[in-house]
């Protein structure tokens, strides 16, 4: 059973060296009788930003640390092979926290955030990990219940042809809104503006002045600012929110490598006069509307009036280095490895 392994604790951002493809134990493809496990075959890997919080021997993050020398896990989409847990039947398709290795014996007793798929035809089965997935869900979770967006609101989205970022600006044009996304090289500012529906879009890497350039987009000030990397951009950010402004905080990857979280951030007494509203928030605290979600958004995308861009990486050899260029923007849209075909 091949597995990639976290080789040792990292600091700053994780790089290929970090991570170790090895040749795991044999195993035998059976769930143990007794165990209330189900074994199963790995199809696609999720890499996501939230990661690297836990390749760091660091307590406090809302989820454990991965272990030195174990396998790394994080969101999956797999077939159970075979089941001692009567939920779970050889066949069945499920999504959920799985291992990065070939097969995985899973437990439903374990938090795992598991559920079922259904093929659909019309959906690619990758999509669960994006669209209809984590990522997807962090922006229709934070759009709607955090961003409380009103029709023709002005809507800035960061790492806006990300996993997340795509779908916030989609789901903020639906709304009627005007929307500006900033992303790190002009394929993805073309990618939003030509093939996601932004109104406009820039890449950040070529503004000397980030100030300025929020200023040009927005001469009215921004109503919704959704947050996905933190540090410069929402210091920018605070100088040009409108009066009752909302920052949705969902992620900080410009941050996750750096120690101090408040690094670069001087502009926050503008959110005072300005009555700023600024709010983090985990896509885990609103599970409670997922169904309402998937409904909704694969509704949208088999009428046509979204589309998902996703970065397909080929076997578990290329999981690490499909991890680590999401923190230098390698990736143009959702980042899935495929390990094995469906
Ligand atoms: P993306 O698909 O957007 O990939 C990360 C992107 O971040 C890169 O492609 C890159 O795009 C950008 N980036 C990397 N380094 C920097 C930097 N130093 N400064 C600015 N941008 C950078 O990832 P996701 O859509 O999966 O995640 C987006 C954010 O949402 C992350 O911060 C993540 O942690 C957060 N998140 C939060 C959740 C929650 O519940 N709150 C749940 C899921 C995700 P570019 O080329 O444009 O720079």
């Amino acid at each position: 059973n091949k597995q990639v392994i976290l080789s040792k604790y990292i600091e700053g951002i994780p790089t290929e060296a970090d991570m170790e493809l090895k040749v795991g134990e044999t195993i035998e493809l059976r769930a143990p009788k007794g165990s209330s496990s189900f074994l199963v075959k790995n199809l696609y890997l999720s890499c996501d930003p939230y990661m690297r919080g836990r390749m760091r021997d660091f307590h406090s993050s809302y989820l454990p640390p991965f272990v030195p020398g174990q396998r790394i896990e994080g969101f999956g989409l797999a077939r159970v092979i075979d089941s001692d847990d009567g939920d779970y039947h050889p066949g069945d398709l499920i999504c959920g926290i799985t291992g990065w290795e070939e097969y995985s014996l899973l437990r439903s007793s374990n938090d795992l955030q598991l559920r079922k798929i259904q093929l659909d035809d019309d959906i690619p089965l990758s999509y669960h990990l994006g669209l209809l997935g984590m990522a997807g869900f962090t922006a229709y979770a934070g759009f709607y219940e955090v961003c409380s967006p009103k029709k023709g609101e002005s809507v800035f989205v960061s790492a806006a042809s990300g996993a997340v970022g795509q779908l916030v600006g989609q789901l903020a044009k639906l709304h009627g809104c005007y929307v500006v996304g900033s992303a790190g090289s002009n394929q993805k500012v073309d990618l939003l503006k030509n093939q996601l529906g932004f109104d406009e879009a820039f890449n950040y890497k070529e503004e000397a002045d980030l100030d300025a350039a929020l200023r040009r987009y927005f001469p009215e000030g921004i109503n919704i600012y959704f947050d996905n990397v933190g540090g410069s951009m929402l210091d920018a950010a605070l100088l040009n929110m409108k009066v009752r402004g909302r920052i949705a905080l969902c992620g900080m990857v410009s941050l996750q490598s750096l120690s101090s979280s408040s690094q670069g951030i001087n502009n926050l007494y503008n959110a005072i006069p300005k009555r700023v509203r600024l709010e983090g928030f985990l896509q885990s605290d609103y599970l409670h509307i997922f169904p309402q979600f998937l409904e909704h958004i694969k509704g949208y995308y088999k009428e046509g009036k979204i589309v998902y861009i996703e970065d397909m990486s080929e076997g578990l050899e290329l999981v690490p280095s499909a991890l680590v260029g999401l923190f230098s923007g390698t990736n143009i849209g959702k980042q899935v490895v495929r390990i094995a075909k469906e």
